[in-house]
């Protein structure tokens, strides 16, 4: 293989993404991997591409939308219908936010979203429903997707236990490890745990993400219900990721309960966890942090959901297409790190001028 010209730190979903439209585009990428594609946050998700988002940020999700379904296709990606439980006065700012994008997103009632649903509902007073669009990526198969790709591309991914050589320009997309290899990220990155369980418990048709308890389910298409929550733990060291809590499933199984009657006859069947990281105002960072050396991390517990489309914007910018990557900039001012994991992107419902 002739000269690299970048050489990427990282093979989770950010840093495979990147390799692969820096490779379309004609550059000779390397990916440096500590263990194999996927074996940090990425490998773990749950794998929802969550749209009810700011504006903002709604666009780099659709940019990892468009992005999967080229490379991903049928089988990896699949529309699920969510059911969005909001608090009083947030239906509204998501509703004409998605469907500014022309995405689907009406509010419905609590009898309609138990049909829906195909089992029956519990509401709490005052609080709004939204059914929402959004889909569900098989990360598994989108990893090894990429990996095939890559491979086709002549895109090199070394095992750090045999090749450590840098070459080029350099990406870190290193996930909760980012710090390690760049100091000056210390005071920008917040590492946290982020973790799921599936259970056995009665399942739904759709995504349910309900913001008057705090959680998420989705059946998987192998027929398990999945779920999680964001009050995840600020952790220090990026291998503290791995160690779940034991007892967060069964209190994410009693918020389950007061929705989904019967959940409280279920029990989580399998818990996981890895490291994850935000920055202190919750949006990715990515750009150039000195002269050959880039950053593309920070997803705040929506990698999947962001990488793509952030990845897309980095590429552009790298070739000049682009003139700054905006509120992305690794360099842009903010806020101190707050004692709290800040809200992720998602907690705070938009109105519409946001
Ligand atoms: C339980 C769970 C559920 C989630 N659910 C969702 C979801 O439903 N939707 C969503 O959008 N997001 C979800 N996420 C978040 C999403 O998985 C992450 O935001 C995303 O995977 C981060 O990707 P990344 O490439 O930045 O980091 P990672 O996937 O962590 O990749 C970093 C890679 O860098 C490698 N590395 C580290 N140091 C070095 C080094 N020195 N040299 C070489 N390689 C190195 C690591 O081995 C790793 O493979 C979830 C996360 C978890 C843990």
């Amino acid at each position: 293989m002739g000269r690299i010209d970048y050489t990427i730190i990282g093979g989770g979903i950010a840093g495979l993404i990147t390799a692969l439209l820096l490779a379309e585009r004609g550059y000779r990428v390397k990916v440096l991997e500590d263990r194999y594609p996927g074996a940090g946050a990425t490998g773990a998700a749950a794998g929802l591409l969550v749209l009810h988002l700011k504006p903002q940020l709604l666009e780099v999700a659709l940019g990892s939308l468009s992005l999967y379904k080229r490379v991903a296709g049928r089988g990896y990606l699949f529309n699920v219908g969510a059911l969005l439980f909001t608090t009083p006065g947030c239906a509204g700012g998501y509703e004409s936010v998605m469907r500014e994008y022309g995405l689907t997103a009406y509010k419905i009632g609590l009898e309609e979203a138990s049909e829906l649903a195909g089992i029956p509902l519990r509401g709490v007073e005052g609080e709004e429903v939204l059914y929402v669009d959004e889909y569900l990526v098989d990360v598994g198969s989108l990893v090894s997707r990429l990996h095939s790709i890559l491979g086709e591309l002549g895109v090199q991914i070394a095992d750090t236990r045999t090749d450590r050589t840098v070459e080029g320009e350099v990406i870190v997309a290193a996930g909760a490890w980012s710090h390690l290899l760049v100091p000056e990220l210390r005071e920008r990155v917040i590492l946290y745990r982020c973790q799921a369980a599936a259970y056995e418990a009665p399942r739904p048709r759709l995504a349910i993400e309900d913001d008057t308890h705090g959680y998420y389910a989705i059946t998987h298409p192998g027929g398990d219900l999945v779920g999680g929550d964001g009050s995840n733990t600020i952790i220090k060291s990026p291998e503290e990721g791995y160690t779940p809590d034991q007892w967060e499933p069964y209190e994410i199984l009693e918020r389950i309960s007061k929705r989904i009657p019967g959940a409280e006859e279920g029990y989580p069947r399998r818990v996981w966890s890895a490291p994850c990281t935000t920055t202190p105002d919750s949006l990715p960072l990515a750009g150039t942090l000195r002269e050959g050396l880039h950053i593309i991390t920070g997803f705040d517990g929506l990698g999947i959901t962001l990488a793509g489309g952030t990845a897309a914007r980095l590429v552009d910018y790298l070739e000049g297409k682009a003139r700054s990557m905006g509120a992305l900039d690794p360099a842009r001012p903010m806020p101190p790190a707050p004692p709290d994991r800040p809200p992720e992107p998602y907690d705070e419902c938009p109105n519409s001028n946001t």
